[in-house]
């Protein structure tokens, strides 16, 4: 693969390795664009909540001169992008922009995990998802991509609800919808097939197929080796295809602010 915009760093606080490490591992594996999207800091939750997931605010302008000094050393080698993997909170979400903004990010993929604001609502991939719990992601999701501040659509299948394959593909109608409309690709995520997840879904991709939806793989690395492991890459292209799909490589940017 030579394109993989969902990278993330140690600031999370779930990933390892540090930002040199991915660097070099993309970089080894042949990657020509890397980007970084890492969980972002939301300001607003400080004196209300503690999100064990995301980098801290403080942390932002270490990420950026970090990953823009790597940029710097290999700009003779491959392009490297500084941005982020956020959430739509409706009680934050303009908080967190202002202060993202300050640092200019290059895009912003959603990925969207909890519903409501997080602390209030439930995490999507819990088994214990409910169907209404799923139609309240969706709807997030519609709002999100409306700002048209996305570039793209992260593990759009993430809800790990039991319900019928029917319902499934109704969400992933609304949200292959929103997509086209927005013109940005949704992402068939391998992290979820390395993890043997209960994503990326196939009835989803079945879906997007059958809509014309663009996809986009993402790596979702979590560690430097992630870019290592081409077996995930395989199968996701071997299910794509029998969905109808051509995924797309180079993603087209788009600048937030
Ligand atoms: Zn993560
Ligand atoms: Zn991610």
């Amino acid at each position: 693969m030579k394109y993989n915009y969902h990278t993330h760093t140690a600031r999370c606080n779930h990933a390892d390795g540090n930002d040199a490490d991915y660097v070099k591992a993309a970089y080894e594996s042949g990657i020509a664009q890397l980007g970084f999207a890492d969980h972002v800091p939301q300001p607003g939750f400080e004196g209300i909540f503690e999100s064990w997931f995301r980098m801290k605010p403080c942390e932002t302008e270490g990420y950026f001169e970090s990953i823009r000094q790597l940029k710097e050393q290999y700009k003779d080698k491959m392009d490297i992008l500084a941005g982020f993997e956020v959430e739509y909170y409706p009680g934050h979400f303009d908080s967190m922009l202002s202060h993202i903004s300050t640092f200019k990010p290059d895009y912003l993929i959603l990925g969207q995990h909890f519903t409501n604001n997080e602390y209030d609502g439930v995490y999507v991939g819990s088994p214990q998802c409910t169907e209404e719990s799923m139609w309240k992601y969706v709807e997030q999701v519609k709002e999100a991509v409306k700002t048209g501040l996305f570039s793209y659509i992260a593990h759009p299948d993430l809800p790990n609800v039991s319900c019928s394959e029917d319902i499934i593909k109704k969400a992933a109608y609304e949200i292959c919808a929103a997509a086209i409309d927005d013109g940005i690709p949704v992402e068939c995520n391998l992290l979820g097939l390395m993890g043997n997840r209960w994503y990326p879904k196939k009835a989803f991709f079945e879906v997007a197929g059958d809509m014309g939806c663009p996809v986009i793989l993402g790596l979702d690395a979590h560690l430097p080796d992630s870019f290592i492991c081409t077996q995930y890459e395989n199968h996701a292209m071997k299910m794509l295809a029998e969905c109808g799909i051509t995924p797309i490589d180079k993603l087209n940017i788009r600048r937030p602010f």
